[in-house]
């Protein structure tokens, strides 16, 4: 009898997920759809639907023009019932955003602080992130959890920092920011965070490739919409492939690296630092952006057809460069098509269609995907 209530709670709790997930990706539907779409009773769509009505996370939008009969109500699931917070903390930045269930962006903003691994800083973020939370009105019962997206290489669990160069957080903990945010804190590698963002919504994507362009390079690859993180969580760390033997020095103590040819830094350089002005010239064709952009190209065509060749999915450009992309892309195709052995179009190349703060969202998101698998 134990084991078949067991059974009873377990298939209800599926049934209510499955409900909820259907409607998470859909616009307004009525029961009579559900229970057809999904091989369920109406009475059992119904009573879930009153339950997860009462938890406030699905709203009757109406009703359906009627076919004859009673008007069918339109259901929706409520994409403001919770919220989530993301940060994106560089060497010299901490981005943050507030997004709704849905993705959407609420709020952000983007402060001048530099990393520092000390208690201070930490201290610092969490003032940040609890006048943010404030500002946003929302209430705090509210905020799901606040995901902390870092350039670092992270342990299995994503407690711990395995690996960090860009930032100096080596052997770094969650507990770290954790200590001053009052919220459930997530860890998440941020070329991964950015790529989750990039697929998330995406109904018809299954397997994609990330390639970062930020002041270092990274990436993600996404395979049956799950993050592949490898056996030693650095999948996708493209920035470290080799392009040219025994070439440019990598920060990385490396020669040759992906990095060292089509990291933001190697355009931005040439205007101190500021990539809307290296694409304000180039645009005015001015030396030496001109020379440093076809050079760039180059390395980057090579880069992508390798990612191509490898993993035979669209490749996404994100970062600072990628967000940049949009009027070049074209010119793009055409040098990654003359590459390829195989195609004679570069139609599977696409710019980032999250210009604003992907990394950010991207950390939120970790917690907005926890919390719809588990209603
Ligand atoms: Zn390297």
């Amino acid at each position: 009898m134990a084991s078949n209530r067991a059974n009873s709670i377990e298939v209800k709790r599926i049934n209510r997920n499955a409900i909820y997930k259907f409607l998470y990706r859909h616009e307004p539907i009525s029961i009579q759809e559900i229970a057809y779409s999904l091989n369920l009773s109406l009475p059992t769509v119904t009573q879930n639907l009153k339950e997860l009505q009462e938890k406030d996370l699905i709203i009757e939008a109406g009703l359906f023009k009627s076919t004859g009969g009673r008007k069918a109500k339109a259901i929706v699931y409520n994409s403001v019932a919770k919220y989530a917070v993301g940060l994106d903390i560089t060497q010299n930045h901490v981005g943050i955003v507030l997004i709704d269930l849905s993705g959407k962006v609420i709020k952000n903003v983007r402060k001048h602080y530099s990393f520092a691994n000390s208690k201070e800083y930490f201290k610092g973020v969490g003032n940040l992130v609890e006048d943010f939370i404030d500002d946003s009105g929302i209430e705090s019962s509210k905020i799901l959890g606040v995901g902390i997206a870092l350039p670092a290489i992270l342990s299995e669990d994503k407690q711990m920092v395995n690996y960090a160069t860009v930032i100096d957080f080596k052997g770094g903990s969650v507990r770290d920011f954790a200590e001053f945010i009052p919220y459930p804190c997530i860890l998440s590698n941020d070329a991964n965070a950015a790529g989750f963002t990039e697929l998330w919504g995406e109904k018809d994507t299954q397997n994609v490739v990330y390639l970062s362009l930020n002041n270092s390079v990274g990436g993600s690859i996404i395979i049956g919409k799950n993050i592949y993180t490898g056996q030693n969580q650095r999948g996708g760390e493209f920035g470290h492939m080799t392009i040219v033997p025994n070439g440019r020095t990598c920060y990385c103590g490396q020669k040759g690296c992906v990095d060292a040819y089509c990291s933001a830094k190697v355009l931005s350089d040439s205007t101190n630092g500021n990539i809307a002005e290296f694409f304000r010239l180039l645009r005015l064709n001015s030396e030496p952006q001109k020379t440093l952009w076809e050079e760039y190209l180059t390395n980057l065509v090579g880069t992508i057809n390798n990612l191509r060749m490898l993993y035979d999915c669209n490749v996404i450009l994100g970062g600072y460069v990628g967000a940049y992309m949009e009027e070049y892309i074209e010119h793009l195709r055409e040098l990654v098509s003359k590459r390829n052995t195989f195609e004679v179009d570069g139609g599977y190349l696409h710019v980032c269609k999250y210009k604003l703060e992907a990394t950010a969202v991207g950390a939120a998101l970790q917690h907005v995907e926890s919390f719809i698998n588990s209603i």
